[in-house]
C-alpha cells in the first residue's frame, strides 16, 4: 500500500501522527513498520534517511520499497495510531547540503558547462563530482563565489509534478529518460532546475553558505568536497580553533602562521644536518677509541664486546659499520632497554676471519630469550629486556678467543 508521503508536502514537518497498517518482519530479522502516511525520508538520490520516534520507539532506518515506505524500528508500536517526531537537527542538515549541491551543480554548469555525474552526503563528508579534467583554485573561487550569489539572492525552491510533455517549460540541467510518465523537479530560478526526489530548504537562502573545502582529480572527473549552513560554520570552528593554537604556539597573528611553520621546519631541518654530522663523528671517536683499547686475537683480529644498558649513544649497526673500516675486528655488541622491555644485539666480524657470527649469535640468544640470525660476518637479533646480556656476550667472547687460541 502506498504511503502519503508528507515530507513532500510539507518538508518543514517535523511531527505528524499516522496510523499504523502493517508490522512485518525483514529479511535481517530486524522489524519494519508501513505507516498510512509519514514524514520521515526513506535513504534515496544521495540523500540519507530520516532517524526520529514513533511513540517511544526509535526510527533507526527508512527504506522505500515497491512504493512502500519501511520504517525500521527498535519494536513495533503496541497502538495502531502514532506519532511519528523526526530528528529534526539531521533532516535540516540534509535539506542544507542537498540543497546546497543543487545550486553549486547549477554555477559549474553555468560558468563551465561541467554536468554533474556524482553526489555523496554523508555524515562526514559531502561531495559532488563534476565532468571537468581539472579545476583551478581561480575557478574554484568563481564557482563559490556564483554559488553564494545564488545562496545570497534568497531564491524560491519549488517543486513540480510534470509529465513528458511539459519538460520544453523547463531549463533542465539533467534531462530524464523519455516517456517516465510523471517527475518530480525541483527548481531554483536562475540556478538550477533539475528532477530530484530529495527533500529541500524553501528558499536558498536557508542553505546558509556554500564552502568548496577541496578538490581531487578521481577517474575522469573532478570530486568536489564541500559543506553547507551549519557544516560550513562547524567546520569553520574547528579550522579557527586548529590555527588560533599554532598562532599562540608560535606567538605569530593567524595569517602568519604558514610562514612561521615553513620557518620552523627550516630550522628542524638544518639541526637534523647538524645532529648526524655529530652522530658521524661521534661513531668515528667511540669506534677508535675502542678499537685502539681492545684486546687481540692470536691472528690479530681486534675483539670488541660492549653491554649497554639503556639506550647506546649510536646505533649498535652504525657504531658495527664504524669498527669494521678500522682493520680485522670481531664485534659482539649487545643493549638492554628495561623500559620497553627490549634487548637487541649485533655480531660481526671482518670477512675472511675464522668465525661465524650467525651460528655464534644463534647458539648465545636462547640464554636471553632472543631470536635472530645472520651471516657468517654480520648477525642481529632482539627479545625482551635479559639482565643476563653482559654474561651472554662474556660467554660469546671467551667462545671467541678460544677458538682463536687466545686466552
Ligand atoms: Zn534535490
Amino acid at each position: 500500500m502506498a504511503t502519503e508521503k508528507l515530507y513532500y508536502s510539507d518538508p518543514y514537518l517535523k511531527e505528524f501522527s499516522a496510523r499504523v497498517l502493517a508490522a512485518i518482519q525483514l529479511e535481517d530479522g530486524r522489524t519494519g513498520v508501513v505507516l498510512d502516511r509519514t514524514a520521515f525520508y526513506p535513504e534515496g538520490g544521495g540523500q540519507p534517511c530520516d532517524t526520529g520516534r514513533l511513540n517511544d520507539i526509535p526510527v533507526l532506518e527508512v527504506h522505500s520499497k515497491n512504493g512502500e515506505i519501511v520504517h525500521v524500528v527498535a519494536e513495533a508500536p503496541a497502538v495502531e495510531e502514532v506519532t511519528g517526531r523526526l530528528d529534526w537537527a539531521r533532516r535540516f542538515d540534509h535539506m542544507q547540503q542537498h540543497s546546497g549541491e543543487h545550486v553549486l551543480s547549477g554555477a559549474f554548469l553555468e560558468l563551465f558547462g561541467a554536468e554533474n555525474v556524482g553526489f555523496h552526503l554523508g555524515p562526514d563528508a559531502v561531495y559532488i563530482d563534476i565532468a571537468l579534467e581539472s579545476l583551478s583554485a581561480g575557478q574554484a573561487a568563481a564557482v563559490e563565489a556564483r554559488a553564494n550569489a545564488a545562496v545570497y539572492a534568497t531564491l524560491p525552491v519549488s517543486t513540480h509534478q510534470v509529465t513528458d510533455a511539459d519538460l520544453s517549460r523547463f531549463p533542465l540541467r539533467k534531462l530524464p529518460t523519455k516517456g517516465f510518465g510523471s517527475l518530480r523537479l525541483v527548481e531554483m530560478p536562475g540556478i538550477d532546475c533539475c528532477p530530484c526526489g530529495g527533500t529541500h530548504v524553501s528558499n536558498t537562502g536557508q542553505i546558509g553558505g556554500i564552502k568548496i573545502r577541496g578538490w581531487e582529480r578521481k577517474s575522469g572527473v573532478t570530486r568536489v568536497d564541500f559543506v553547507c549552513g551549519g557544516r560550513a560554520l562547524a567546520d569553520h570552528g574547528l579550522c579557527l580553533s586548529a590555527v588560533r593554537q599554532l598562532s599562540t604556539r608560535l606567538s605569530v597573528p593567524p595569517a602568519e602562521v604558514p610562514a612561521a611553520v615553513e620557518k620552523q621546519l627550516a630550522k628542524l631541518e638544518g639541526l637534523h644536518r647538524e645532529l648526524q654530522a655529530t652522530r658521524q663523528e661521534l661513531g668515528r671517536l667511540l669506534a677508535a677509541e675502542a678499537y685502539g683499547g681492545a684486546p687481540s686475537t692470536g691472528d690479530g683480529a681486534k675483539v670488541i664486546v660492549k653491554a649497554y644498558e639503556g639506550q647506546p649513544p649510536l646505533e649498535l649497526a652504525d657504531f658495527a659499520r664504524q669498527l669494521l673500516t678500522l682493520g680485522p675486528v670481531i664485534i659482539l655488541l649487545a643493549a638492554g632497554l628495561p623500559e620497553e622491555n627490549k634487548s637487541q644485539f649485533l655480531f660481526a666480524c671482518t670477512p675472511g676471519l675464522a668465525l661465524n657470527t650467525g651460528a655464534l649469535l644463534k647458539s648465545l640468544l636462547p640464554l636471553v630469550g632472543g631470536k635472530g640470525g645472520g651471516s657468517a660476518n654480520w648477525a642481529q637479533g632482539g627479545g625482551p629486556f635479559s639482565d643476563k646480556l653482559a654474561e651472554a656476550l662474556d660467554k660469546a667472547r671467551r667462545e671467541v678467543l678460544a677458538a682463536s687460541g687466545t686466552n
